[in-house]
Parts: C-alpha cells; sequence; structure tokens
C-alpha cells in the first residue's frame, strides 16, 4: 500500500530524514515512536507531498508520489492527496464552518459530490465518531475531543485509501484521549491502512501490528509490539522507552 525507499530529506543543510525504508501493507497499521526532532512529522509529511524529500522514492496505492527524489506533477499530487487522509495535532477546523459544513466541504468541492450526498456521507460520518447530534454546532463550542472526532470525519469525508496521524491526542486533556484513540481503534479493526505518530503506548501495544522506532532521522528498529515493548534490540530504543513508560 505504502512504499516508502531510501528516503532523504535536509532542511538547510542539517540531514533530517537518511535512508528510510519501510513498508506499510493494506489494512496494516504501522505506529512510529521516537524522540522529539527524530523526523517523525517530517516522514508523515513526506507521505502526501506536504514536504518534499530529495532523495529516496514513495508510492501509495501504486502510484508513485516521489521518484528518486522528484516529486510527481502538481495535477497528480492533488489526485494522490485525495487519497491519503491526514490528522494533526492541531485539529485546523474551520472555524466559520459549521461541524457539518467542515465534513461536506471537501467532498463537494474537490469530488465534486452533489450537497444531499456529501451531507448524507458526512451524517454518517459524525455518527461513526460519536457526533451525530453536533452536525449544526460551530466548531468553537466543542471539547478538543470532539473538534479532532470531526477532524477525523472531516478525513474521511474524502474516502482516503490509507490515514496519518500526528500526534492527534498530544493536545488534547487526558479525560478526552481516550474518546478520540477509540475511533481510531475502530478505524484500524475496520481495516483501514494507517500510519500513526503517537506518545500513547497502550495504543500502540494494542492497536498496531508494527512499532517503528526513529532517531535522529533514521529508522532505529521495527518489530511487533510484543518485541519492540518487550525485546527491543537497540539501546537508543530502550533509552526511550524507559524514558516515556
Ligand atoms: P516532535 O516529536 O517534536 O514532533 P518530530 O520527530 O516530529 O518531533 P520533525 O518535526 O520531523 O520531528 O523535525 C525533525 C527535525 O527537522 C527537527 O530538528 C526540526 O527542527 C527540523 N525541521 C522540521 N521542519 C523544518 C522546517 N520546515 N525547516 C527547518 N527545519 C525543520
Ligand atoms: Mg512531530
Amino acid at each position: 500500500m505504502i512504499t516508502i525507499s531510501q528516503l532523504g530529506k535536509s532542511f538547510s543543510g542539517q540531514r533530517i530524514l537518511r535512508g528510510i525504508d519501510l513498508q506499510v501493507e493494506a489494512s496494516q497499521v504501522v505506529v512510529i515512536i521516537g524522540p522529539s526532532g527524530s523526523g517523525k512529522s517530517t516522514l508523515l509529511r513526506c507521505c502526501n507531498g506536504l514536504e518534499v524529500a530529495e532523495e529516496g522514492s514513495i508510492s501509495i496505492c501504486n502510484q508513485h508520489l516521489l521518484i528518486d527524489g522528484k516529486i510527481i506533477a502538481d495535477h497528480a499530487l492533488n489526485d494522490l492527496r485525495t487519497q491519503v487522509g491526514m490528522v494533526f495535532q492541531s485539529f485546523n477546523l474551520f472555524p466559520h464552518l459549521s461541524v457539518l459544513e467542515n465534513v461536506t466541504v471537501g467532498p463537494r468541492k474537490i469530488r465534486g459530490m452533489s450537497k444531499d450526498q456529501a451531507e448524507t456521507l458526512a451524517h454518517d460520518l459524525l455518527a461513526k465518531v460519536g457526533l451525530a447530534a453536533k452536525a449544526d454546532a460551530m466548531p468553537a463550542t466543542l471539547s478538543g475531543g470532539q473538534k479532532q472526532r470531526v477532524a477525523i470525519a472531516r478525513a474521511l469525508a474524502m474516502q482516503p485509501q490509507v490515514m496519518l496521524f500526528d500526534e492527534p491526542t498530544s493536545a488534547l486533556d487526558p479525560e478526552l484521549v481516550g474518546e478520540v484513540l477509540q475511533v481510531m481503534k475502530t478505524l484500524a479493526n475496520e481495516g483501514m491502512t494507517m500510519i500513526v505518530v503517537t506518545h500513547e503506548m497502550g495504543f500502540a501495544r494494542e492497536v498496531a501490528d508494527r512499532v517503528v522506532v526513529m532517531d535522529q532521522g533514521c529508522i532505529v528498529e521495527a518489530g511487533p509490539p510484543g518485541q519492540i515493548f518487550v525485546n527491543p534490540t537497540q539501546e537508543r530504543t530502550r533509552s526511550f522507552l524507559q524514558a516515556v513508560l
């Protein structure tokens, strides 16, 4: 589903990603962990063309996104982006649009869906994230957990093949984290292909097929959660886990 090979990226002469190889199969959930500044967000952003890496290749759903450090043409990139949903730490909802409009705007403007069709889809998705009753609410009246669940519904409304999550619960009060993780768990169980950057080790243990540990722009090690959390082979993994667990 996603194939990343020998990905490398620098910012102002500094190597931020080096020699990243990562393969994610359909319906797999990959959780990326690692210290601050290790390149986790940059890697995710490269997977939907928000950042352009100058080395390596990425393909998603059998379509090339990056070939030997060259990004595909704009129209193809826009097309591919509709297949890759992304959810950020900050929810980035459109503040002047209702919850329903936040979810329908993408399908209407980008997918060319009719208003009725988009609203039917949006109501289904809002029900799925437990917010059927909030369709007419404005974002400012929602809690952080509710906003993030709207953001997930909005990303799903584009009917993506893959979902990328960058610390989706890091900005939330602790009591609101569970409701967002629950929605993500449901998505995973339904077979969505997901890459999730998170510090929620319980989620990683329970939901991840594979945990990838990053440090200083490299993948240090990767494996099933049982292996990474119980028997990590790398000292850098051990010291990171000691710091967060
Ligand atoms: P965190 O856990 O804090 O979110 P991260 O693992 O997501 O960290 P990145 O945000 O990918 O790390 O950043 C990796 C490195 O790249 C950092 O040193 C950061 O300062 C640098 N970096 C990221 N984006 C840019 C940018 N647009 N310009 C310059 N440097 C950048
Ligand atoms: Mg980050």
